[in-house]
């Protein structure tokens, strides 16, 4: 099968909702990469694993009791059989995961689960190095960016909505950092493919964006 859009972006773009609702109305699975390495940056809190070189990842992985389960078109991850939810979005695996996301071990390992979930389904998949690296012949790839004041404004809310309190400032750094590290790492960093439709969400609605891409889609689907 094929990743019917894949979408990079950088961090809080608006690139999750609308994704997944996109891939609702495309009758598609969502796939958000984002998730399995919080996922795994998670479970090396757990384990006290965050300083482990890249061998002993490599093993703390392949030998992991972490599962990832696709259940009505949606992913879904387990720790020793226990689903992770707002585990996986507290500020301080914000605060670690890009640092995760640097290592080779880290990267081979999830990139191959996420093209295994893809080789059986139609994706809307978004993360980094989607287009550019997991499914470069995606049918289309999107690159989602935004004001960063506004993306700030945008992971506060959503962290109160999760009763967590954070300072605007603190927030700001966060993503900034994490654009950062994630934009100029060594393997995989994220970029803007040459053959990417660039979508600047800061002043569009969830609605409009979800109906930009999904008229490219179209487009795309009767090869205009
Ligand atoms: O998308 P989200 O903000 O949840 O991603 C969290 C972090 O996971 C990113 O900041 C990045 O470091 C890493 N990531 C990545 N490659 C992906 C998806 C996420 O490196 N495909």
């Amino acid at each position: 099968m094929k990743c019917v859009v894949a979408i990079d972006g950088t961090a809080s773009s608006g690139k999750s909702t609308t994704a997944r609702l996109l891939a609702k109305k495309l009758g598609v699975t969502y796939l958000d990469t984002g998730a399995m390495y919080r996922a795994v940056t998670y479970l090396l809190l757990q384990e006290d694993g965050l300083q482990a070189s890249d061998g002993l990842l490599q093993k703390v992985l392949l030998s992991s009791p972490l599962e990832f389960k696709i259940l009505n078109r949606k992913l879904y991850v387990y720790l020793d059989g226990k689903l992770l939810e707002n585990e996986l979005r507290t500020p301080e695996v914000d605060r670690w995961v890009s640092h995760v996301a640097e290592h080779l071990s880290v990267r081979a390992f999830l990139v191959a689960k996420q093209r295994e979930i893809g080789k059986r389904r139609r994706l809307v998949c978004e993360g980094r190095d989607i287009g550019s690296v997991v499914f470069p012949d995606a049918a289309l790839k999107v690159f989602m960016t935004c004001d960063l004041e506004e993306r700030t404004r945008r992971r506060k809310k959503e962290l109160i909505e999760k009763g967590i309190e954070r300072g605007f400032e603190e927030v700001k750094l966060n993503l900034q950092k994490r654009d950062e590290i994630d934009s100029t790492r060594k393997l995989s960093p994220l970029t803007r493919t040459t053959d990417a439709f660039y979508v600047d969400t800061t002043h569009l609605t969830i609605e409009e964006q979800v109906e930009l891409i999904e008229a490219e889609v179209q487009k795309r689907m009767e090869g205009k």
